[in-house]
């Protein structure tokens, strides 16, 4: 059986990743449900208020039973990872309800003293159906890095660096902003390099092999597909 594609993350930066992943998708309230025992501790328990904007939660682990507002659940659950780092192996089984994916406690291939998590990114077979949703819907004015812009450069790109837009300090491009039309300093309604295929129902992406990282990073996994409308699978 082919190795599965995974990553391995130091124990502070799963925990980054779970901040990531909360602030990403805040309307999470089930997935946080059943986080509160595995950081909570065995007796810990929600209870929603008729009004489902505000929960109760109840642990032994606390000094008093706290009501909190939906919406800063999440953070509560961080404050406690960031007073209390669980084990790998605890933090094996918080990841792989967060990300939606097989997590494994692991060390580092670099550093075998450096304990962490091994995740399954669940990418190696992901299949795209070319349907252009991702193209059209995504918000990625401000996903383009400098490191995109400079490979044009480097690449002689002039008919893409003509769609972008830049901020620069002391001379220095800092930042990029896509897709901008050219000569203006107004956002393109669609991506310039988005067009359909011989299949009506399928798109291209034009710069395919040159477009911008967020482009190339997306789905970053399964869950980020599925959070985002990706039909994929
Ligand atoms: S939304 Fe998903 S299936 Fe559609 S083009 Fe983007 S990655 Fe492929
Ligand atoms: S550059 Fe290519 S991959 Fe990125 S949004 Fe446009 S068509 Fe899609």
């Amino acid at each position: 059986m082919p190795e599965r594609e995974t990553l391995f993350l130091t124990l502070d930066e799963a925990r980054d990743a779970i901040a990531r992943d909360f602030f990403q998708y805040p309307e999470q309230l089930k997935l946080l449900a059943s986080l509160v025992q595995l950081v909570f501790g065995d007796d810990a328990y929600l209870i929603q208020e008729p009004n489902r904007r505000f929960v109760w939660l109840k642990s032994s682990r606390l000094k008093k039973p706290m009501l909190l507002p939906v919406d800063q659940l999440g953070e509560f659950i961080l404050k406690q990872l960031d007073r209390n780092l669980p084990l790998p192996e605890q933090m094996a089984r918080i990841c792989t309800r967060v990300f939606q994916t097989p997590v494994t406690p692991a060390r580092s291939k670099n550093d075998q003293s450096l304990p962490g998590l091994r995740i399954q990114t669940g990418m190696d077979d992901f299949i795209c159906f070319q349907c252009g949703r991702c193209c059209r819907n995504l918000a990625y004015k401000d996903g383009c890095t400098v490191s995109d812009y400079r490979h044009w450069i480097e690449l002689g790109r002039t008919d893409i660096l003509a769609w972008v837009g830049t901020v620069k300090q002391g001379g220095e491009v800092t930042a990029c902003r896509i897709w901008m039309v050219p000569g203006t300093n107004r956002y393109a309604d669609s991506c310039p390099w988005l067009k359909r295929g011989d299949n009506p129902n399928r798109y291209i992406c034009t710069i395919h092999d040159v477009r911008p990282t967020i482009c190339r990073q997306y789905p970053g996994t399964r869950k980020h597909a599925r959070m985002t409308g990706c039909p994929g699978v």
